[in-house]
């Protein structure tokens, strides 16, 4: 197989006493867009400017096509790396046009460059726009001058740094999904910073979870969210349900029966965690009766607390006969009155078990 277009090799960074990167290792394919996501603070745009060469780590090396890039003694210049970046400051330069902006770092003839700026302006919904100058444009479309002036010089590697973050809600899924396109066409590997998991799961082939300078998962949109590593890597997705249980002879001991968990002693406390979209409520039962039978699982039963609606969904806060209050999330309006009975269910395959954080 052929090398990854960019390799980052057990890179670490430390200022003082803090550590920003820790043995930060990923590998990113042409093509591949990766997103580093995580809280603030937790090293991702340090891990981002070390690979741009603005920052040096103290170990760990960076390759680019096989090629060593640095090691922390040697270190190829940022203008060497072929490496394009955008940031939210993306700054254009007020005082020359828009083409003469996406030109602004390519050489050779002026009428090559022009046409090569032309050409991305096409490629960005902006033909036509060449002559006029940055600040007659709106926001999301000097995003995507920037944009166009990143690509320009056909960079192997593209670095977003929270790119999309000062464009409102509304134009930002039309620039990203845009931008997403253009970059991939390139077949540039794109290495994206985000503290937004959504921003993240739309955008990327791999996401790699950062907490306190390490990757803690890495995997596909869908793996890191149906398969989290940990407690907090299952929250940093969404509102979690936390259940707390002890083990017994290898079972967890739940309000829905017991849950297998191999290797933990007798007395163990585990957390239980179900995503609120994921438990089920049995409409048809309304709580009454026998417990029911269930295929996915032993049934709870719960009383309304409070029921809220959303919009697109609606939230519905159960309290447990047993006493946990868990919130389904139902993608309609279901508003019941508090009080009212019913049985939940909890699908097994939804349900992490974890270890109580110490
Ligand atoms: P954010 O999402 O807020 O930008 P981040 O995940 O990108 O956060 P970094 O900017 O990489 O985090 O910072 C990681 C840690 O390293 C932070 O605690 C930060 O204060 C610290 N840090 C970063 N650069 C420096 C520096 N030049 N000197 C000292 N500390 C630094």
């Amino acid at each position: 197989m052929s090398n990854p277009r960019l390799e980052i090799r057990n890179i670490s960074r430390r200022f003082d006493a803090l550590t920003a990167a820790d043995d930060v290792c990923l590998s990113l394919q042409q093509g591949q867009v990766t997103c580093l996501l995580g809280p603030s603070g937790c090293g991702k745009s340090t891990t981002l400017r070390i690979v741009a060469g603005v920052e040096r780590q103290d170990s760990g090396q960076i390759f680019v096509d096989g090629a060593l890039v640095c090691d922390g003694i040697r270190s190829l210049p940022p203008e060497q790396r072929n490496i394009g970046m955008m940031f939210q400051d993306f700054a254009l330069f007020p005082h020359l046009s828009v083409w003469e902006n996406v030109a602004f770092g390519l050489r050779g003839a002026k009428s090559a460059r022009k046409t090569r700026a032309h050409e991305l302006l096409e490629r960005v919904d902006l033909a036509g726009y060449g002559a006029q100058m940055p600040h007659e444009l709106s926001g999301g479309e000097q995003q995507r001058v920037a944009l166009a002036r990143a690509v320009a010089p056909r960079p192997k590697i593209m670095l977003l740094d929270e790119p999309f973050s000062g464009l409102d809600d509304r134009l930002r899924d039309g620039v990203r999904d845009e931008a997403l396109k253009v970059l991939r066409e390139d077949g540039a590997a794109v290495l994206m910073v985000t503290h937004d998991p959504a921003e993240a799961m739309k955008m990327s082939d791999e996401i790699a979870l950062m907490r306190g300078g390490r990757i803690v998962q890495k995997g596909a949109p869908y793996t890191i969210y149906n398969s989290p590593a940990d407690r907090d890597a299952a929250s940093f997705f969404s509102n979690i349900n936390v259940m707390t249980s002890k083990v017994k002879g290898s079972l967890a001991q739940t309000p829905f029966g017991e849950f297998f968990a191999p290797g933990h002693a007798d007395g163990t406390i585990l957390d239980i965690v179900i995503r609120p979209q994921y438990l089920r409520i049995d409409f048809d039962r309304a709580g009454q009766g026998p417990t029911p039978t269930d295929s996915m699982g032993q049934a709870a039963r719960a009383k309304v607390q409070r029921a809220r609606f959303l919009g697109q969904n609606s939230l519905v806060d159960f309290k447990l006969e047993q006493g946990d209050i868990l919130t389904a999330s139902v993608p309609s309006v279901f508003l019941p009155k508090a009080g009212t009975p019913f049985w939940l269910l909890a699908p097994r395959k939804h349900c992490y078990v974890f270890p109580r954080p110490a």
